[in-house]
């Protein structure tokens, strides 16, 4: 009597591609790969007599600096195709010649499945067709009139949220993959959904909620915050900023994203708002993340007469796309003239407004240099800042 795993791990992940970041399902999760949780907890199941892992042609790499090497029931891994369905499908293929009584189709994004859960689903397939891990509904249902209003509360009585494994009698299961896509039904949002369409009777193995699937950055960090309570979620980094702009011809001068009436203007490039360079250098050195001349070139003519705003966003962006967050920044400005203590807070305000972030988390500050150095000769104005941001440790 033999159950084969069949474990999907041929996503891309639109989100992480974008991000130049490996799928998920290969991201460290308490010091070895998602997959190889899911992995680790087939292997522990004395029912289940085989392992195969679904991926995508492109991760073969990734998939063996992943596999355990010390996983007896894993064998080589298959190549997917272009949709969960057809991946799923492939893999079953895979399997013809071992010919399994049972096959549980699991999802790599599901690294804490518990050995109990899957031997639950293996006893449910003794007298079912078919068998899926699922959680009750604990949140009640509301239905959007297609506007974000409610248009009704939906009765969840009877409700469940399909996990995986989920468990089917090989051949049939087999059959009904091919059948989907011989007829070109490609809109299978899982395989229990294929096994309903075929007829094949399927029964819900109440499964904990910890069995969720990862999705997000979110739900990395809270995974590993489950694996590893004692564990920091968080690291900080701190990173420093300066810039200098000279004095020229002008009756304004761009400060902290605010505009100044001054009887000098300043020489940039861009509108020479040396306050938000110095901070956009502050908050790329927080993520070593290069500087400001390097993403945006003084000889790139896009950036001639640029509000400097444009800056600072990118340089938050960047930093929220390593799933970071700002926890504070610091300006200081130098010089005689003008007075930044009318406009102070106009400043705060302006650069809480480009981080996204709340102005109790802005400090702007301004000294003379005692009538010392270029500044006290009042031939430009020089700024400081420092940035302090938390990445996902
Ligand atoms: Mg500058």
């Amino acid at each position: 009597m033999t159950a084969a795993a069949l474990i999907v791990a041929a996503g891309r992940g639109a989100r992480a591609a974008r991000d130049g970041l490996a799928p998920k399902q290969y991201a460290p999760l308490a010091g070895r790969p998602v997959l190889a949780h899911a992995i680790a907890a087939f292997e522990a199941c004395p029912g289940i007599s085989s392992i195969t892992v679904v991926i995508h042609p492109d991760d073969r790499d990734l998939y063996a600096a992943s596999a355990p090497k010390s996983a007896s029931k894993l064998k080589p891994p298959v190549p997917g195709g272009a949709t969960r369905q057809d991946s799923v499908r492939l893999g079953l293929a895979s399997l013809e010649r071992e010919a399994p009584r049972h096959v549980l189709i699991h999802d790599a994004a599901r690294p804490f499945v518990a050995p109990e859960t899957i031997a639950r689903v293996l006893a449910a397939l003794e007298t079912h067709e078919g068998a899926l891990a699922a959680e009750p509904l604990a949140d009640t249902l509301k239905r959007d009139r297609g506007d974000g209003t409610v248009s009704e509360t939906v009765p969840r009585a009877g409700l469940w949220k399909a996990q995986t494994p989920q468990g089917f009698r090989y051949a049939p299961i087999l059959a009904a993959h091919g059948r989907a896509a011989a007829q070109g039904r490609t809109d299978f949002t899982d395989d229990a959904a294929i096994a309903e369409w075929a007829g094949i009777a399927v029964t819900l193995v109440e499964s904990p909620s910890r069995n969720f699937k990862l999705t997000t950055q979110e739900d990395l960090i809270m995974a590993e915050q489950l694996l590893r309570p004692e564990a920091p979620l968080w690291e900080p980094r701190t990173g420093t900023g300066f810039d200098v702009h000279a004095f020229c011809e002008g009756d304004h001068v761009w400060l902290g994203g605010v505009r100044i009436p001054h009887d000098r203007g300043l020489l940039g490039h861009s509108d020479a708002d040396a306050p938000l360079h110095a901070l956009t250098d502050a908050l790329l050195g927080a993520i070593g993340d290069g500087d400001i001349g390097q993403h945006f070139p003084p000889s790139d003519p896009a950036w001639k007469g640029a509000r400097s705003r444009v800056f600072v966003e990118d340089a938050a962006a960047r930093i929220a796309k390593r799933g970071g967050r700002i926890t504070n920044v610091d300006v200081t400005i130098l010089c005689e003239a003008p007075r930044i203590g009318p406009h102070r807070d106009a400043i705060r305000n302006a650069i809480a407004d480009m981080l996204g972030i709340e102005v109790t988390r802005v400090a702007v500050k301004a000294t003379t240099t005692e009538q010392l150095g270029f500044t006290g000769r009042k031939e430009g104005i020089a700024a400081l800042a420092s940035a302090t941001v938390l990445l996902p440790a």
